[in-house]
């Protein structure tokens, strides 16, 4: 039974929606199954109060909290201190309660770094493609070059915003090796070449379960894997376009689960075991009604 006492933890969500939200099976299932007296509660903030909410959490106690759309890149005006990695990509998704403030952490980088790790997706070495120049696609471009990719080209419908992220991810970790392109620009690249890719725009998210950012059989014939951030449907059309071309694809929940472990960990420093981590997976996906 769920204990609520004098000693309860809070951590929390905060965002605009936040309402469909899985984390709190994430948080609440760990606190559970650690027997840790902490709670985790999605809070809705209106557009013009972050700064007033990340103050409130502190005054109030409020050990940790998550952000999401939209306020990743502004909550970076309300930190206390910012992780090296996180003040690279330039989005916060995690905000930890030190003695002065908060600090900022992206776990949704080092998530997608876990989730490709247990898939055995590899990065070092690799050319990889970025659909997508928004806040996820930065973390993924950032975590490309992170990890030692030969060659990340991004790819975006508004061409400009591609070329600016390249040049700041560039500029960040002092390579050459990422490129900005407009969304078709894979037609300019070797045909011969099979690649990663990972789709980080927002277009196939349900209920828009029939569409995918690129369409065009030849683009998916040029991708050995397909990595799709988003996880409403498990399988998007992006995923089933690069499996009948022969590769092999993933929705975004593994994503989401290791984002949320990386928050629990460094909320409550200790380090969750892969086995629960699994029987976490196993409750996210009940929540969302997903089988396979
Ligand atoms: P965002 O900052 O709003 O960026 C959206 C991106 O999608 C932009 O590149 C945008 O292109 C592109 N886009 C939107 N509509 C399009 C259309 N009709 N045609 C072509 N391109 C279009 O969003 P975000 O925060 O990066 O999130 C992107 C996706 O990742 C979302 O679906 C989100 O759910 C998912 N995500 C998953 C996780 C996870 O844990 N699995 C974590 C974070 C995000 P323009 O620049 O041209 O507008």
């Amino acid at each position: 039974m769920l204990r609520i006492d004098g000693y309860t933890r809070l951590c929390g969500l905060i965002g605009n929606p936040v309402e469909h939200t899985v984390s709190p099976v994430i948080h609440n299932t760990l606190a559970q199954m650690e027997g840790r007296n902490l709670v985790y509660v999605p809070f809705h903030v209106e557009e013009g109060q972050i700064k007033k909410a990340v103050e409130g959490a502190y005054a109030l106690n409020i050990l940790g909290m998550n952000v999401t759309v939209p306020y990743k890149r502004e909550v970076i005006n309300c930190l206390d201190e910012i992780d090296g990695i996180a003040g690279k990509i330039g989005a916060v998704n995690t905000l930890v309660r030190t003695s002065q403030g908060y600090k900022g952490y992206n776990t949704d980088a080092t998530g997608l770094y876990r989730a490709m790790c247990s898939e055995g997706i590899k990065i070092e070495g690799e050319e990889i493609l970025v659909l997508g120049a928004g806040g996820a696609a930065r973390a993924a471009a950032f975590l490309c070059v992170l990890k030692g990719a030969l060659k990340v080209y991004i790819l975006n419908r508004t061409k400009e915003r591609a070329q600016m992220v390249a040049e700041e991810v560039n500029g960040q970790c002092k390579t050459e090796c990422v490129e900005g392109m407009g969304i078709d620009g894979y037609k300019n690249l070797p045909e011969d070449k099979k690649y990663l890719a990972i789709q980080a725009t927002s277009v196939g998210l349900f209920p828009h379960t029939q569409e995918a950012v690129i369409s065009d059989k030849g683009f998916y014939r040029r991708v050995h894997t397909g990595f799709d951030l988003i996880y409403r449907p498990s399988c998007t059309k992006f995923m089933k376009l690069v499996r009948e071309a022969g590769g092999r694809s993933y929705h975004g929940l593994k994503m989401l689960l290791y984002q949320g472990i990386e928050a629990y960990e460094l909320w409550n420093g200790i380090s969750v075991s892969q086995k629960d981590a699994l029987l976490v997976y196993a409750k996210m996906k009940e929540a969302m009604g997903i089988e396979e």
